[in-house]
């Protein structure tokens, strides 16, 4: 090599900025230990594919860990851990630190609501003989995805005596499952020229469940009979139950490794369920911290956050707030000194779609989690936009904890955008930055991410909340 060679190959170290693949600055135990952290992932994903399971496991998971219902007025001491279920969909959680609470929180924020079909409220028809449920989707999917495939039900269902069942069919193995149909390709002609969009329309998200009539030979609608049947003889429910109930289908298969070396993790609702466990695991494995830690894992984003078990409520600032008076300050003063990350996903750079991505500018998969300075769309419209300095600290601590992670944009400039729940945090006045882990085929009913990503999300929330 020659000595010009070896000035430019140290300059370039020196100078340019590092994009090296996060499996190649683990050691061997680093990666088990990251491939063990994924396997009870996986089993938080099999276990909680609803906003009210992920809130159920959630609450069970921190009673273990000796955390305590919150009721403002409490006695609070450092080291003290405790939780507020709000309404079964969202659970917020705080450890008191050390410091008095004026120093401000340090809050972690990520939601576990993911896309899905939602029953209506009316959904149970018979049309020639078979019975169905008429559904309403639930947060941005490309309809087309959730036909001719598994789907499971899950949710509430409240009786006119207000008694509260819960239901889950199609999990396990010996269970039915339910499925929207697609048309066969052979009569396919007309459908295939609709636009990708409207391939599958909206009222034609109907689920077949039965086809086997009341053995009856009189009167109409006797497979719908048939089915209200079963489901009275289950539940105890008539038709007049689904009018206050909450039942979501959702893919029935589980979570499973992706590729021959088993690098990645499909499963149906990643987003933002990986962000909600590793902030969660970060959360439960902290102890005596110096700021006062609070994790809440909401319901309701991929709505807009609207409604009061999402992030535009005040059920946070309340909590926040109800903790200050407690630990004798005021929930705006400890509002205004917190710092947050703002958990959620950001999209992978996809090989097979280059094209909505700018390379210099977006997430890989593989190399560590991901920090977001801004979303938004077209001119950064709706975001919350990290300041230098924040994302100067942040880089700083990720950085001296040897945290793998990289920055990312969703797409390229006007190619689309959007945004999750950090600018509704900076709007009260708490310095906030999305960190998430990058998905494939995000918002499909089978995502896909890195499992190194994901231990590097865990790190990363870790690191910043024992800081
Ligand atoms: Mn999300
Ligand atoms: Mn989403």
């Amino acid at each position: 090599m020659s000595e010009k060679t070896s000035q430019v190959r140290e300059l370039k170290e020196k100078l340019f900025a590092k994009k090296k693949n996060g499996f190649l600055r683990m050691n061997d135990s680093e990666i088990a230990e990251c491939d063990a952290f994924c396997e009870d992932y996986k089993k938080f994903l099999d276990r909680a594919k609803t906003e009210r399971e992920a809130a159920a496991v959630a609450v069970e998971m921190l009673t273990a860990k000796g955390y305590v219902e919150y009721v403002p007025g409490m006695k609070l001491n450092p080291g003290d851990k405790i939780y507020k279920n709000n309404r079964d969909k969202a659970v917020v959680m705080a450890i008191i630190g050390t410091e008095p609470i004026s120093s401000g929180v340090r809050l972690c924020a990520a939601h576990i609501d993911s896309p899905r079909l939602d029953l209506k409220q009316n959904p149970v028809y018979e049309d020639s003989e078979m019975a169905l449920f008429k559904t309403h989707y639930y947060g941005g999917i490309k309809k087309y995805q959730w036909t001719a495939m598994p789907l499971a039900l899950h949710g509430v269902i409240v009786k006119s005596d207000n008694s509260k069942i819960t239901v889950s069919i199609g999990e396990d193995e010996g269970d039915p499952v339910f499925c929207v149909t697609d048309l066969l390709p052979h009569l396919g002609t007309d459908q295939m020229k609709r636009t990708l969009a409207q391939g599958i329309k909206g009222e034609e998200l109907n689920i077949v469940i039965g086809s086997r009539p009341f053995r009856d030979d009189e009167g109409s609608e006797l497979v719908k009979l048939n089915i209200l049947s079963i489901l009275f003889e289950k539940y105890g429910i008539t038709e007049s139950d689904f009018i206050s109930a909450e039942l979501e289908a959702v893919p029935a298969f589980k979570a499973r490794d992706i590729g021959f070396d088993r690098s990645m993790i499909g499963s149906y609702g990643h987003d933002d369920r990986v962000c909600a466990y590793t902030a969660f695991a970060a959360t439960l494995d902290c102890e005596n911290p110096k700021h006062t830690v609070v994790t809440v894992l909401t319901d309701k984003e991929e709505t807009g956050s609207d409604g009061n078990t999402g992030l535009c409520s005040s059920y946070l600032e309340y909590f926040i707030a109800d903790l200050a008076e407690d630990l004798g300050s005021k929930g705006r003063t400890v509002l205004s000194a917190s710092q947050c990350l703002s958990a959620d996903v950001n999209a992978a750079f996809d090989p097979t779609f280059p094209e909505v991505m700018e390379r210099n500018n977006c997430a890989y998969i593989n190399k560590g989690v991901c920090v977001t300075k801004f979303t938004g769309a077209r001119g950064k419209s709706g975001t919350s936009d990290a300041s230098a300095e924040f994302v100067g600290r942040v880089r700083n601590l990720l950085d001296s904890n040897n945290v793998i992670w990289q920055t990312g944009e969703l797409g390229k400039v006007d190619m689309g955008g959007g945004g999750t729940v950090a600018a509704y945090i900076a709007n009260l006045d708490v310095d906030t930055i999305d960190v998430g882990v990058p998905v494939l085929s995000m918002h499909a009913p089978f995502e896909i991410v890195s499992k190194i990503d994901v231990y590097s999300a865990y790190r990363a929330f870790s690191v910043f909340i024992n800081d």
